[in-house]
């Protein structure tokens, strides 16, 4: 069965000049890329993103963590995969969620570590289930950012919507 997986290259993953090196792992998965963006991760969006771990001991530094604040790189590389098995097969390719446990020649088990504070920068996101990758790709990406409409989508007509255009 097609489906749609959210993967972000994380901050430490693009410090570490690891992009090349993690879009080559993943593209064995033989998966196609539908969508992909730099994106500046405000605190709202973090928090979002990973409100399902708020109660977490952690969540604050992982907040630190996802936003940039730990590697001075404000941004991450948000994409959409799209094709059979999308979902298993990035999860697959990317690795436990702790890098230590990780198997060594997945993406986390190669290019992750454990932070002295405990955290796992483990330098890729990718969606657990159909459930969380469509709560994320709702989250990071509007429908015009992707080539296909992988939800239902509505057309409106808005006024007086203030947006930045090439002078
Ligand atoms: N994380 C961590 N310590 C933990 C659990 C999670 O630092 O004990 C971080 C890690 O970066 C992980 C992210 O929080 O990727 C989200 O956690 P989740 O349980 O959703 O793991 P994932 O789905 O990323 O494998
Ligand atoms: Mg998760």
């Amino acid at each position: 069965m097609n489906q749609q997986t959210l993967i972000l290259i994380k901050p430490d993953g693009l410090k570490k000049s690891l992009t090349g090196n993690i879009l080559t792992r993943l593209s064995e998965t033989k998966l196609e890329i539908i969508a992909a963006k730099m994106v500046k991760v405000s605190k709202e969006l973090a928090e979002e993103h990973y409100k399902h771990l708020r109660d977490k001991p952690f969540f604050e530094e992982l907040i630190k963590y996802i936003t940039g604040e730990l590697h001075d790189r404000k941004k991450v590389l948000a994409m959409v995969y799209w094709g059979e098995d999308a979902i298993t097969k990035v999860r697959e390719i990317a690795g436990a969620t702790n890098p230590e446990e990780a198997n060594p020649v997945s993406i986390r088990g190669q290019y992750g570590r454990i932070t002295t504070k405990g955290i796992y920068e483990n330098v890729i996101h990718a969606s657990t289930n159909e459930e969380d990758a469509e709560r994320e790709i709702k989250l990071w990406f509007s429908p015009e950012d992707i080539i296909m409409d992988l939800y239902p989508v509505k057309v409106i007509i808005l006024e007086k919507v203030q947006k930045k255009i090439w002078v």
